[in-house]
């Protein structure tokens, strides 16, 4: 079967290489280059923080199974994943009544999550520093990060091992069904497949659309929304972290060869892809300053980078993944959380385009809930949700 995916960032990497497993013969098409969309700007966290409703959080939860296995595969060492864990912790009463509420219900969801000390965190984290009045700290085990072009390229080599190919640059400008197949136009031709997998993020919309069945999502380029994040990238430190933080001003993971990837998710606010800012303007200097008071080793700590990340966020939040219309030609997916949900979500969308059988984690992501929708709900930004 002749499959075409659009996109090569996490999800198309995912779905690229669970097709050619199975024995597609697959080819890609992306328009600029791999991880040219949100893949290439993310926290990358590997989580199942507030998600909800609980089918949400188990896809989720399945998401971190997904990456486990994964980095068990016998002969790929997983130097694109780090499952140490995650340290957080509030500041405040108001915080500290919201996360011990999160923690009861993932308690209760039997998530792995355990009260700690300052003593046992800073075991963890040698180089932590803790205001003298926090004494309870959530630790995540079983959550990790990963260094995102390390997993589009573990994903992706292997889907060029088992025979897919990449056609790039290569942008296609609208989709339609015909009796054999479906039809690909693309800005310089056209091409066929037997099937086609949307996997373009935050340009799911206008790709949906051209099939006739948009999906809506929420806009990536308004300023300041629950789509737009600011991550700073500093300079190497020698600092001792080797997990992620996520604290009450400042989120923090290590991104390789002593750089660190900074957020402060109250900052969001001031976000807009349309001007970024300045790299050593007011907003890199509050991270930096945030980053010297929580880890021993980051004094004089300056960004490389500060980038505004846009997010792929289906209208109403929640994940997409299934058939446009009747005729199981056309699957679309796109999510938040594509990192922690990628490796999964490629697996699910392979196996129900090249065996038919829906699969039940993906029952409540229908596309049909969103499809011709307008009155959608405003979603909240990540510094309200909680959730990355
Ligand atoms: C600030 C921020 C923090 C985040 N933190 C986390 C986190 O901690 N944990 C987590 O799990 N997730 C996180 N995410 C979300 C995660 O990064 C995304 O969900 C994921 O990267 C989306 O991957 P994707 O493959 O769907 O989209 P993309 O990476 O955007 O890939 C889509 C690709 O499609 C291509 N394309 C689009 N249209 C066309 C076309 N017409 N023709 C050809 N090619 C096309 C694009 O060029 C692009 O390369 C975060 C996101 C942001 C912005």
């Amino acid at each position: 079967m002749k499959i075409a995916v659009i996109g090569l960032g996490v999800l198309g990497a995912g779905v690229a290489r669970a097709l050619a497993l199975m024995g597609a013969e697959v080819t890609v098409f992306e328009r600029a280059a791999a991880m040219a969309g949100t893949s290439g700007t993310t926290f990358a966290w590997t989580n199942s923080h507030n998600k909800n409703p609980r089918s949400y959080h188990d896809l989720n939860v399945a998401g971190l199974s997904e990456h486990a296995a994964l980095a068990r595969h016998p002969g790929a060492a997983p130097t694109w994943y780090v499952c140490n864990g995650n340290l957080e912790w509030a500041e405040d009463a108001p915080g500290a009544e919201r996360l011990t509420a999160s923690v009861a219900e993932l308690v209760d969801r039997e998530y792995p999550v355990r009260w700690i000390t300052p003593q046992q965190a800073r075991e963890f984290v040698p180089d932590l520093r803790l205001a003298a009045h926090i004494e309870h700290i959530a630790h995540y085990p079983t959550e990790g990060h990963v260094f995102p072009a390390l997993l589009v390229s573990r994903l992706w080599g292997e889907a060029r091992d088992h025979g897919a190919r990449l056609r790039c640059p290569a942008t296609v400008t609208g989709l339609s069904e015909t009796a054999r197949g479906v039809r690909i136009e693309l800005s310089d031709g056209v091409a066929e497949a037997d099937a086609v997998v949307i996997a373009a993020g935050r340009w799911t919309e206008a790709l949906t659309a051209s099939t006739g069945h948009r999906i809506p999502m929420a806009d990536p380029d308004a300023a300041g929304t629950a789509t737009v994040g600011l991550l700073g990238y500093t300079n190497p430190l020698p600092t001792r972290l080797d997990r992620v933080l996520t604290t009450p001003r400042l989120n923090v993971r290590p991104d390789g060869a002593g750089r660190l990837i900074v957020q402060g998710l109250d900052l969001d606010a001031d976000a807009d892809p349309a001007s970024p800012p300045a790299v050593d303007g007011h907003h890199a200097r509050e991270l930096c300053g945030r980053l010297t008071g929580l880890l021993a080793g980051t004094e004089g700590a300056r960004l490389e980078s500060l980038r505004v990340g846009q997010r792929a966020l289906p209208a109403d939040g929640l994940t997409v993944a299934g058939f446009l219309g009747d005729n199981a030609r056309i699957y679309t997916v796109a999510t938040h959380s594509g990192i922690t949900l990628g490796p999964l979500l490629g697996r699910l969308a392979a196996q129900e385009l090249l065996t038919g059988d829906p699969e039940d984690l993906l029952a409540d992501f229908r596309p049909e809930r969103l499809i011709g929708r307008t009155e959608l709900p405003t979603l909240r930004p990540a510094r309200f949700a909680g959730q990355q």
